[in-house]
């Protein structure tokens, strides 16, 4: 398809999903114009996928692809307690030979995944490029008073991850040492599940002191929001909720640390644990933020050596 013609199929494809009165001016000008809900403020995120990197064309289908593409920038807005409407605006990088096929499938996923979270497409670019590369920018809303940030967490504070971590590491890891990942792996790997309900249900009742979303490893992560609010953390090994496929590989630190989890990880006052009981997302206690340092502990009290574990983007 030519650039004009793949606009067009894109604005004609987008049409329904973007009936939004908010939407003053949709795809198709040189800007969009949204006008924003009273009295909030805006939360902003982008995020890059690049072949090799965060997807596999072999292992994913192209309807994974654009769904992926929407949730890795959902769970950022999930870790803020954003709000919908989100809108959203995508780029692709295409290289000339790049399958029509391929980009209807991609496309698919990314409408899909509109409807499904409440996301209307407001704008893009496209241009060629040496490989294929998908950047898609998103936008949400918070209560300036209620957002959550990596920042806030004090001494004595309960630590929770959602849902389960490590599969996703551990396909990329099987990936990038030029093996078959198992499929079980990919599937969690291809199709994470932003925590938008809970993380707008824990900025509103002000539950979590601090709030990150895994992308780059539990422990890298837990390390952003310790350096953020200036504080410590242990973390209890046993505790960690890993993928229960995984557990029967007997996984170490090093297995499943890497990130791409997309759940979200925060902190809690001892006062208000009680208030998190209507959560229906699964949520464990995984350690407690200290005054300083930072450790992982296994069952009989003993260190793990869980440091320089995490995604690095330039290493
Ligand atoms: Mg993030």
């Amino acid at each position: 398809m030519k650039e004009f013609d793949l606009i067009k199929y894109i604005q004609k494809s987008f049409q329904k999903n973007n009936q939004q009165k908010n939407l003053l001016v949709p795809i198709g000008d040189d800007c969009s114009v949204i006008v924003p809900p009273k009295k909030m403020a805006q939360v902003t995120t982008i995020d890059s996928l690049v072949e090799g990197n965060h997807f596999s064309s072999k292992y994913f289908t192209p309807r994974e692809i654009g769904r992926k593409a929407l949730r890795v920038n959902l769970s950022d807005l999930a870790s803020m307690g954003a709000r919908p409407p989100y809108y959203a605006w995508l780029v692709f990088a295409l290289p000339s030979n790049f399958p029509d096929a391929s980009i209807k499938g991609i496309l698919a996923g990314v409408k899909e995944d509109c409807r499904r979270y409440n996301v209307i497409l407001a704008g893009g670019n496209i241009t060629g490029s040496a490989e294929f590369q998908i950047h898609l920018a998103l936008s949400g809303w918070v209560k300036p008073q209620r957002m959550l940030t990596r920042s806030g967490c004090r001494h004595g504070d309960h630590i929770f991850v959602t849902g389960t971590i490590g599969a996703s590491t551990l396909a990329y890891q099987q990936f990038k040492a030029g093996k078959r990942p198992y499929p079980w792996l990919v599937k969690r790997w291809a199709n994470p599940d932003p925590k938008l309900k809970i993380g707008i249900f824990l900025a509103e009742n002000r539950l979590a002191t601090a709030c990150i979303d895994v992308s780059d490893g539990i422990f890298q992560d837990l390390g952003h929001i310790i350096k953020a609010s200036n504080v410590g953390a242990e973390l209890n090994w046993e505790a960690l909720p890993i993928f229960p496929r995984l557990k029967k590989l007997k996984p170490i630190p090093q297995m499943i640390g890497f990130g791409e989890d997309y759940e979200l990880l925060f902190t809690v006052n001892p006062g208000n644990l009680k208030k998190l009981k209507p959560i229906r997302t699964q949520i464990t206690e995984i350690g407690r933020v200290t005054k300083q340092g930072f450790k992982v502990l296994d069952s009989r009290g003993e260190e793990l050596n869980a440091t320089n574990i995490g995604f690095s983007h330039l290493a």
